[in-house]
């Protein structure tokens, strides 16, 4: 088997409403399809979707990088040795995790329908048959308006992820504790500051984060304040993830040894593919630490990966977050993300398990709509 050609496609995507979180207001998606094809006629499909608070990447530069480092290093080469494929792709891709994360996926896809066989499968084994996921809700001045979409999501999800680190920390916890008074006691939830507080927000912050009865804080300090959210760590009785600290495998190692997160956010795309997600969440489980499958919100591509990765993982310190297609306005796969009783049924088919929409996503070529 040898890889014949390697096709990346830009997306125009676009979210159902604007998501804000972190310093992002995010109302459409810059997401790239990679297309492998080997000359047996098989075929392997991966998304990217990069995100600017986390990389350089844009749409255009990942086309680029497809087309002029990977395809004239992948052409020829049998897609099954899919370990010496990245290793060589180290070469020329450098600081490109969401093009990294797209050509792994594609890998393991077309590997995965040659085989007939899942890709957790070829990541070792699924734990699960289906992982549960949260909703997400993102930060508004307006704390009316976060309530509405908890009461809403509420009605799907068990977990919601809130969002805070914009302006005052006080008006901050005032939108928490409102999302709190709404949903009832029963719902858990859980917050990603992106590293927008200061240690003294955090001190500030640490009785009322027991009192609105948030689980975890993800990332509540920038990481370079890795020191100050160790000493935290302790004091907060509470888990603390680690998000933005944790960029590449090396990262997870340092941060597991350095004891300054409870909690590693393994999402694929960040992590530059699912096989440096699998690395870094089993140096985090050697090291005693947790682990959850985050994302970038991804579509349905990237999103089938992120479920076969939390599958492939033995233990899930919380819920996933793979329902990102749902708020997008259009689908580039046949099957959708479905949330039933908090969960998402990993694929069961062979490779990444959705059907990829070829004609949909030709359509939806950022390069030939105005
Ligand atoms: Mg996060």
């Amino acid at each position: 088997m040898q890889i014949q050609s390697i096709e990346a496609i830009p997306v125009a995507a676009s979210f159902r409403s604007t998501f804000r979180f972190g310093t992002t207001d995010r109302t459409t998606s810059p997401n790239v399809v990679v297309i492998i094809r080997t000359h047996d006629g098989a075929v392997g499909y991966g998304e990217a979707c990069p995100v600017p608070a986390f990389t350089s990447e844009t749409q255009e530069s990942i086309v680029e990088l497809v087309e002029q480092r990977v395809a004239p290093l992948f052409v020829g080469r049998n897609p099954e040795h899919r370990l010496p494929l990245l290793h060589d792709l180290d070469s020329v891709l450098k600081c490109a995790p969401f093009t990294n994360a797209a050509v792994d996926t594609a890998l393991l896809d077309l590997v995965g329908r040659t085989l007939d066989v899942p890709v957790h499968t070829l990541l070792g084994g699924a734990f699960r048959g289906r992982t549960e996921v949260h909703g997400s809700v993102g930060w508004e001045e307006d704390s009316r308006k976060m309530v509405d979409v908890a009461v809403e999501q509420a009605q799907t999800y068990c977990w919601l992820k809130l969002y805070a680190g914009r302006g005052d920390i006080d008006a901050d916890l005032d939108r928490l504790q409102a999302v709190r008074d709404a949903v009832g006691p029963d719902v858990k939830l859980f917050v990603d500051v992106n590293g927008m507080w200061s240690p003294s927000d955090l001190t500030r912050a640490l009785h009322r984060v027991h009192d609105i009865g948030l689980a975890m804080l993800e990332q509540p300090l920038a990481p370079a304040a890795a020191a100050f959210q160790r000493e935290l760590v302790g004091a907060l009785r509470i888990d603390i993830a680690a998000d933005e600290a944790v960029r590449t495998v090396t990262d997870a190692a340092a941060v597991s040894a350095d004891r300054s997160a409870t909690v590693l956010n393994v999402g694929h795309s960040k992590l530059g593919g699912p096989t440096a997600a699998l690395q870094a969440a089993q140096i985090a489980h050697a090291n005693g630490v947790g682990v959850m499958v985050g994302s970038v919100i991804e579509m349905g591509i990237a999103t089938a990966m992120g479920l076969h990765l939390a599958a492939a993982l033995p233990r899930l310190s919380y819920p996933s977050y793979l329902m990102g297609p749902l708020k997008y306005r259009q689908q580039i796969t046949e099957q959708q993300v479905e949330v039933v009783d908090g969960c998402v049924a990993v694929p069961a088919g062979p490779g990444i398990g959705f059907t990829v929409d070829e004609r949909e996503l030709r359509r939806l070529d950022a390069r030939t709509r105005p």
